[in-house]
């Protein structure tokens, strides 16, 4: 399977875009790897975005709720 080609950002090298690939998508997987002297800020940015996922996942499923049981009065 293929994946789209984008150019690092950080040392202008083309890389494959897996949709798995940690880091920012226009960042090749060399400079994605997070930087070792920021442990602490890494893991609470993650703890930030899994917070956020769930609201986000939340949000969906109330709304999906209130469809259906608008569908069936
Ligand atoms: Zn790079």
């Amino acid at each position: 399977m293929a994946f789209p080609i984008k150019v690092c950002a950080v040392c202008s090298e083309e890389f494959e875009l897996k949709p798995d690939k940690p880091g920012f998508a226009n960042r090749c997987p060399s400079c994605s790897v997070p930087e070792a002297t920021e442990p602490a800020n890494k893991s609470r940015l993650d703890a930030d975005e899994r917070n956020t996922t769930k609201g986000v996942n939340e949000a969906r499923r109330q709304a999906i709720r209130d469809l259906l049981y608008r569908k069936d009065s």
